[in-house]
């Protein structure tokens, strides 16, 4: 059977870990399976090749930069190919490019485009185990690139789309689990979970799978296995959306932390207005989220809506631009806050989870700012200072 694995930066933390994949790789392979294997770079490799580059400049060339990030996962597949070569295994490492992964759009944030799976293939036909580079391809120009943070997920699934074979992503924890494990050590690990929920589990805050990657998964019909390293406990299954999923009507609650709520006040009510404000805000770059608006006594508009903090600089760069074109307006300050999403196709049909909530927050004083939905999810902006309470009182409400 022919199957890609993925191991993840902690699991390829040192080379004992590495030598250890090694050795489950070899037994796999004695059971005559095909192996693709995407890595990503050890530990915490990639942070410390971006604070390498910040110690020279905080504008890095965006080409340079995804020369300096790809090198973390080059050492990885190096490492992991010699370790199977000991145990006298033939395999061979390859980069992104030469695994025939092609990317388009921007430097660093850049999206696979196509692959061209005949030397991967080739190799799998004489017999080896083929490792991979995870999160880079090569671009039309023929540069490096990268796929943005965590996108070794992304590799892998897109090899297996192209291999025509199911994925298995591993990892430091058991499987997906209803809360982040890490915010909530009485969270429940799921069995099986819809691309859907996934997708939107991980646009927001779960970020043990990229998004991107889910969204391959579902687009070209990869099943995807989420477990942890060299472990026999059973994970999850990312998979078609099934009825027996729809009876649970919450399926899992995603964090984001250090989100920016802004509000413009008493706005004029006029469509050019509205038109005027996000087109400035969308081409300084600012990734909006939530937004509602409030009418106010006399016909003005309240106009709220939340960003990443580490936007900042770009959010003031769009407030100049809107109080030059609209004259003085008058903007809440910032503050940050942090997102709580609950994420569940069942919410299509079972009404009444907003009340459920209200009553959550009502019990617990926990104040909200903001409120926003989606077909399968809904989210609150809450002060962090109530994250935890949040979290722990909504995972227990909904079994999660
Ligand atoms: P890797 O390096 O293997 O890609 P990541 O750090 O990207 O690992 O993803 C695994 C982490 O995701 C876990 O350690 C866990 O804290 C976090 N995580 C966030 N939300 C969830 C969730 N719902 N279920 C499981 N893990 C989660
Ligand atoms: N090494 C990259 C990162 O740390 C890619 C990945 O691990 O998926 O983001
Ligand atoms: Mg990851």
């Amino acid at each position: 059977m022919r199957i890609v694995q993925k191991y993840g930066g902690t699991s390829v933390g040192t080379i004992e870990k590495i030598k250890n994949i090694a050795e489950s790789l070899v037994e796999q392979k004695k059971q005559g399976r095909e192996l693709v294997v995407v890595v990503s770079a050890m530990g915490k490799t990639t942070d410390a090749l971006l604070a390498k580059a910040g110690s020279i400049t905080s504008k890095p060339n965006k080409r340079e930069l995804d020369r300096l990030l790809s090198v973390g996962e080059q050492e990885t597949i190096a490492l992991l190919t010699m370790a199977l070569n000991e145990f006298g295994v033939g395999a061979i490492s390859l980069t992104g490019y030469q695994a025939g992964i092609e990317t388009t759009g921007i430097h660093t944030k850049s999206k696979i485009k196509s692959i061209d799976s005949k030397k991967v293939e080739k190799y799998l036909a004489e017999g080896k185990i083929v490792i991979v580079a995870g999160f880079q391809g090569i671009n039309e120009a023929g540069d490096i690139t990268t796929l943005g943070r965590g996108g070794s997920d992304t590799s892998a699934v897109a090899l297996a789309a192209s291999l025509n074979c199911e994925c298995e992503i591993y990892t430091d924890v058991d499987g997906i689990y209803g809360v982040d494990p890490r915010a909530y050590s009485k969270a429940k690990k799921i069995d099986e979970i819809s691309y859907e929920e996934m997708m939107e589990m991980s646009s927001l805050g779960a970020g043990v799978m990229e998004v991107r990657a889910v969204e391959l998964g579902k687009k070209y019909g990869v099943p995807i296995y989420v477990g942890r390293t060299l472990s026999d406990k059973r994970g999850t299954m990312i998979v078609e959306r099934n009825l027996d999923m729809e009876e649970k009507v919450i399926t899992g609650l995603g964090i984001t932390d250090n989100i920016i709520l802004t509000t413009l006040k008493s706005l004029e009510n006029t469509p050019e207005n509205i038109s005027d404000i996000f087109e400035a805000l969308g081409e300084a770059g600012v990734n909006i989220d939530m937004i509602s608006q409030t009418l106010v006594e006399g016909g003005g508009l309240n106009l709220s809506f939340t960003c990443p903090d580490n936007e900042l600089n770009l959010l003031e760069e769009a407030l100049d631009r809107i109080r030059r074109e609209l004259g003085e307006v008058q903007v809440e300050e910032h503050n940050h806050f942090t997102k709580i999403s609950l994420v569940g196709i069942g919410m299509m049909s079972h009404p009444g989870v907003a009340g459920k909530v209200f009553k959550v927050f009502a019990r617990e004083g926990i104040r909200f700012y903001q409120v926003t939905t989606s077909e399968i999810s809904i989210s609150y902006a809450i002060d962090p200072k109530d994250k935890e309470r949040a979290v722990h009182a909504l995972a227990e409400a909904f079994n999660l």
